[in-house]
């Protein structure tokens, strides 16, 4: 038996929704966005795996360093940059590639010594008023960095779109349009596009683009679903049930007996809860799959549980698998019950949940047996 809970990695479907990053940007290179432990994927391993990806980007500095420990040497996008002496010292020693989105970066830069020359991006506030340079300080900056040696003349301009997730805001095309009046000769890299500008937004696609949700298989567009949009789930979260209980008319479930059964009824108990990641704020009719078929959720999740309506599988029993999100329901469709983002529910799974990491022969290797159960039938 399987030890419970624990997140399945499928790294086909990983490469199948690089693909998909490459069919709608077919003139652009690809920064994977693998932060935050590759969206809560395991960012080594995400890393390793993105062979065909032109480079990877990260949030931090120490990201970019782990990467490079473990071996990775295509180029690395470090988006918040470094922001002391020995971070910029770290970013040298290990060939990352850092964006600058503010003065103090850019003195550092001018106190280093000439060794070897670096590459990088300069962040363009045209919007999102997050991080970046006011548009119009951008062509004093060029100036500066393309006549410093120790760069190489190596200098792009990158922005991040804030409302791209809605494709009827004109804003995001505003955004585009804003970052390419810096460079009308286009004499420097441009970098735009996350997720929902590759898939919405044509402008967007510039030299290099930066996908980081669609990659692991979920939606960035308000009112597109992730299968409609051509991509595969990367995690699957299971469990199993631990226990099946029959309950009375009139009991309540659960913290707070928010449940109250409206008949005698079965009840699930499955071995996940808010300490493996599942959002405490799932409510009532969430649905999860018990054994592959829809049952809504009852009462409020705990730490380690969660308690499902088994009226509709009366033969549901104990050990019986218990998918959270995965292939057939759609981590897109968990946060929206959660009032939650799918990029929160997939990076907030905890450490306590065990990740397995299936790659290619593995893969093969359960379809073949998946073809041999269909001929036994
Ligand atoms: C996280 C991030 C991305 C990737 O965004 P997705 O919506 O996940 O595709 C791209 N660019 C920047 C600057 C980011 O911080």
């Amino acid at each position: 038996m399987q030890i419970h809970p624990r997140a399945i990695i499928d790294h086909s479907a990983l490469r199948h929704n690089l693909a998909c990053v490459r069919r709608r940007a077919p003139g652009s290179r690809v920064w994977a966005v693998i932060k935050a432990d590759g969206y809560g994927h395991g960012m080594v391993p995400v890393g390793t795996s993105l062979e065909a990806a032109d480079g990877l980007a990260v949030a931090r500095v120490e990201e970019g360093v782990r990467l490079r420990e473990a071996g990775i040497a295509k180029p690395i996008l470090v988006m918040e940059g470094f922001f002391f002496g020995e971070e910029l010292a770290a970013v040298r020693a290990h060939g990352l590639d850092p964006a600058l989105h503010q003065p103090g970066q850019v003195a550092l830069l001018g106190q280093m010594q000439a060794v070897k020359p670096l590459r990088v991006w300069i962040k363009v506030d045209t919007g999102m008023h997050r991080l970046g340079f006011d548009p119009r300080e951008i062509p004093a900056l060029l100036a500066r960095l393309q006549a410093d040696p120790r760069l190489a003349g190596s200098v792009g301009l990158m922005t991040h779109l804030a409302k791209a997730d809605d494709p009827s805001d004109r804003e995001t095309q505003l955004q585009c349009d804003r970052l390419r009046a810096l460079d009308p000769a286009a004499r420097y890299p441009l970098s735009i596009g996350n997720s929902a500008g590759i898939l919405a937004c044509p402008a967007s696609r510039t030299h290099w683009v930066r996908p980081g949700i669609m990659l692991y298989g979920a939606s960035p567009l308000i009112g597109r679903t992730a299968a409609e949009l051509g991509l595969r789930p990367v995690m699957q979260l299971e469990t199993r049930l631990i226990a099946v209980r029959t309950l009375h008319r009139g009991d309540r479930v659960g913290y707070g007996g928010t449940y109250v059964c409206p008949e005698d009824m079965p009840v699930g108990v499955a071995a996940i809860g808010y300490g493996d990641g599942y959002p405490r704020h799932a409510p009532t009719g969430t649905p999860v799959l018990v054994s592959g078929q829809r049952a809504p959720l009852v009462g409020r999740v705990s730490m380690d549980t969660i308690t499902i309506d088994l009226r509709g599988l009366p033969a549901a029993a104990v050990s019986d698998p218990v998918i959270l999100w995965g292939e057939g329901l759609p981590v897109d469709e968990i946060a929206e019950r959660a009032g939650t983002i799918p990029y929160e529910l997939l990076c907030q799974v905890t450490s306590r949940v065990r990740m397995e990491h299936r790659r290619n022969h593995e893969c093969t290797r359960i379809c073949t047996n998946f073809h041999r159960v269909k001929k036994n039938l």
